[in-house]
């Protein structure tokens, strides 16, 4: 097998695309693929597990037909431009949030997954179309003049500030200190497969998004017991909302385990334990296809021994997200990590848990 490394490792891989979705979790996008036929999944368990620089988790898995045990190539992301620190990008969104409004068709979009006018106020929805883009990057610009280059979605063009945000509804993500931290956009233009796309000036050689975790707090006073992490923004948005507990957002049930998520549910209890004194419960909200996916079924297994303490929220199987089913009222409970293997087993859905447990002794085999 032919696998020397290039001086220029980066240019070993490429992001997948809708025409080439990956293999290991089968989307377009986010994941990558090296020249030699590495696979490099940041969505779905299976082979060899790596962390890269902004702590999210990825497994890398080796070309069809070769020898498993081989070394991947390095895969070291191009440097690109350095990024704004956390208060900095807060202030320069806020004031690119300010300048925007919140479409009627996005209003409503946004009333059906269960928002209400004020928390679409104070968590910040923006819509962004053709219309916004004159002048917004030159105000921006001139506000934030030492700033605004270190800040995704902003680039120099032709010796200008530019902008380079698709489309759609903005969504913002803020970190544990509650700083907007990075833009999300839920596409307008859906047809090239992928609904959602982070803010980044990557492809013109600005600054990527930084950190893709995000954290969402009720409009009430929070839960000081518990935690819940869940993946989906919006999704965590109105979890939070509804039941008053401050919700953590990771970009992938495979990042449930990262060191990224870790670190901000490390930083959101000892936030909690200041004020209430007593253990942080935390609560995993997976999809309901859990118990249907032996992909994301694993990925439970795997935050369940990560977070050993944690409970999982379960519901009818009929709604997919914890926000489908706060909004119609169902019955939704947390159980013990047993009762949930439990659940799972009684779910007749055999093959899942015997296919789960296979793939974890052989990644538990590689990794030992
Ligand atoms: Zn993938």
């Amino acid at each position: 097998m032919n696998l020397v490394l290039s001086d220029h490792p980066a240019a070993e891989w490429q992001e997948v695309t809708p025409r080439t979705a990956c293999r290991q979790c089968g989307k377009g996008s986010w994941c990558a693929r090296s020249e030699a036929g590495w696979e490099m999944c940041m969505r779905v368990p299976g082979g060899i597990e790596r962390v890269n620089k902004n702590g999210e988790v990825y497994w890398l898995t080796a070309p069809h037909g070769s020898n498993a045990a081989a070394s991947p190539p390095e895969f070291q992301p191009a440097p690109g431009a350095p990024l704004a620190d956390p208060d900095d990008l807060n202030l320069v969104y806020k004031l690119v949030l300010d300048k925007l409004c919140l479409s009627q068709e996005h209003r409503q979009a946004l009333q059906k997954r269960g928002f209400t006018d004020e928390q679409m106020e104070s968590i910040g929805f923006r819509s962004f179309g053709p219309k916004d883009l004159p002048g917004l990057a030159k105000t921006v610009a001139e506000t934030f003049p030492d700033v605004w280059q270190r800040v995704p979605g902003l680039y120099l063009k032709d010796g200008r500030p530019a902008l380079c945000i698709t489309f759609g509804l903005l969504i913002p993500c803020r970190d544990a200190r509650s700083k907007i931290v990075g833009l999300r956009v839920r596409l307008d233009d859906q047809t090239e497969g992928s609904r959602y796309r982070w803010v980044s000036s990557k492809n013109h050689n600005g600054p990527s998004c930084g950190a893709l975790a995000s954290v969402w707090r009720p409009e009430s006073a929070p839960d000081l017991t518990t935690i819940r992490l869940t993946e989906g923004e919006c999704k965590a948005g109105v979890a939070a909302d509804l039941t008053g507990i401050i919700t953590v957002c990771a970009p992938g049930i495979g990042q449930f385990t990262s060191p990224l998520v870790r670190s901000i549910i490390a930083q959101l209890t000892a936030e909690l334990t200041q004020h209430s004194q007593v253990d942080v419960c935390l609560l995993l909200a997976p999809d309901s296809d859990a118990m249907t996916n032996p992909q994301v079924h694993l990925a439970v297994l795997r935050a369940l021994e990560c977070y050993p303490a944690a409970k999982v929220e379960v519901w009818p199987v009929e709604h997919k997200g914890i926000d489908d089913a706060l909004v119609v009222g169902a019955d939704v409970r947390a159980v013990s990590s047993a009762e949930y293997r439990e659940r799972l087993i009684a779910s007749e859905r055999t093959e899942v848990v015997a296919l789960g447990q296979a793939q974890h002794l052989l990644e538990h085999a590689l990794v030992h």
